[in-house]
């Protein structure tokens, strides 16, 4: 296509998208307050971007940071941490700091994200099940509403924990709504009031106005390098929730009756702040980019998800292409789009728990890091690419130009 055609078509694309853009920036708007007033009621200071080291006994930057997620997440308590090492480590230590021998864990969102495989399944590994924890799950129902009827068959046998993915991560479902997650959840406590509800949160933060935690769940769990991050910190994990939950947790993290006393962290935390500061509007530049990306490939005829016109639930959009060498050539245009890494060319590639050869743009200034713009996608049919991130809505833009000219 030539290029003055495509400029149109991104043009017309973005009118088409503008009042989804108004209701994205709303969002926005409210979460950057509600960020802001945290920080103030914080009373952040330079003095908590100072440095530790050793066991990092009183750290202010470390303590303070905790106390601000919770309040910008309406949690009792939180940890955030570089010790973390990525949101699989966050979720397996909340599951490992709760769950003990003989308990159930119930999924009712069908299958947890890849990387939680093995933390549940592995065998001799230190999983769950090598603890005598069990595992359920159910799924979504076709038109991606909860099984209530066999959810609550299964809450008979009185699970533990609930746990929900709030993001559709690599199904072909939309994400979940916090209010749809909040409504579920008072539907179990009236129940079963013990059970636990946590929530892979991965993808979700900041998205709506309102996390998991201020609707009545009990424990979320993110990756920093992903949307609280806000593109900038550099590594890390964070959970928050209730008070009792949150301290069996540190215990997990570091050792029984020490918990979050002690993790010292030399480089200073600085990046976290700022990096959350930042998150609302990073999360709504990487969202408009979707928004607009959805209403271009619907146009051309590619179907996504979620569709154009309505707004996501998570930070991902699912492109599915007609055939394999499309997918490929896109996630390699996604790459050659980038600020770093941009002459490199991926290929298809074997990768540990997949079957399939998977293909990766990933051309970060965090390694790995999915709030910045990029792609990925098993090479199978359906030929789906997962396009994710983007920090600044012109780079998505400019991509998604670049993109078309190699598509069409
Ligand atoms: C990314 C992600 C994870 C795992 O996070 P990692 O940082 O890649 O370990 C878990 N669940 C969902 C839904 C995710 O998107």
């Amino acid at each position: 296509m030539k290029q003055v055609k495509i400029k149109e078509l991104i043009k017309e694309c973005e009118r088409m998208a503008q009042n989804n853009f108004e209701i994205v920036e709303e969002i926005a708007l409210k979460n950057q307050k509600k960020v802001l007033d945290a920080f103030r009621k914080n009373r952040i200071s330079s003095i908590h971007f100072n440095s530790s080291n050793g066991y990092g006994y009183d750290d202010l930057g470390r303590d303070t940071l905790c106390r601000l997620y919770a309040d910008v997440f309406g949690a009792e308590s939180s940890i955030v941490s570089p010790l973390i090492v990525s949101g699989t480590h966050a979720l397996s230590l909340a599951l490992f700091g709760v769950l003990r021998p003989n308990d159930t864990m119930l999924s009712i969102t069908g299958k947890p994200y890849d990387t939680l495989d093995e933390v549940i399944n592995g065998n001799g590994i230190g999983s769950l099940k090598d603890y005598n924890i069990a595992y359920k799950e159910v799924s979504l129902l076709d038109n991606g509403s909860f099984d209530w009827e066999t959810i609550q068959k299964e809450l008979d046998n009185k699970p533990k924990l609930v746990f929900i993915q709030r993001s559709k991560g690599y199904d072909w479902r939309d994400a979940l709504s916090v209010y749809d997650i909040g409504k579920i959840a008072v539907k179990i406590k009236e129940i079963y009031p013990e059970c636990i509800i946590m929530i892979d949160n991965c993808y979700g933060e900041f998205v709506e106005e309102v996390e998991p935690t201020d609707l009545g769940a009990d424990i979320i769990a993110g990756s920093l390098i992903k949307n609280p991050g806000g593109g900038i910190a550099p590594t890390g994990g964070y959970i928050a929730g209730k008070e009792c939950y949150i301290k069996q947790i540190s215990y997990r993290l570091t050792a029984p009756g020490i918990g979050m006393e002690v993790g010292s962290y030399s480089y200073g935390h600085r990046l976290y702040y700022q990096g959350l500061f930042l998150a609302p509007s990073t999360v709504k530049n990487a969202i408009k980019g979707n928004i607009l990306g959805s209403y271009i490939f619907n146009k051309l005829g590619f179907d996504t998800q979620p569709k154009a016109a309505t707004i996501p639930k998570d930070i991902i959009l699912g492109i599915k292409f007609h055939t394999a060498k499309e997918l490929v050539s896109f996630c390699q245009n996604v790459q050659k789009a980038s600020p770093v890494d941009g002459y490199v060319t991926p290929e298809p590639w074997e990768m540990p728990g997949y079957v399939h050869k998977v293909i990766m743009a990933a051309g970060t200034f965090v390694q790995g890091a999915s709030l910045e713009l990029t792609a990925d996608g098993a090479v199978r049919q359906p030929y789906v690419a997962y396009l994710q991130g983007g920090l600044t809505y012109e780079h998505y833009k400019i991509a998604l130009e670049e993109l078309l000219a190699d598509l069409i």
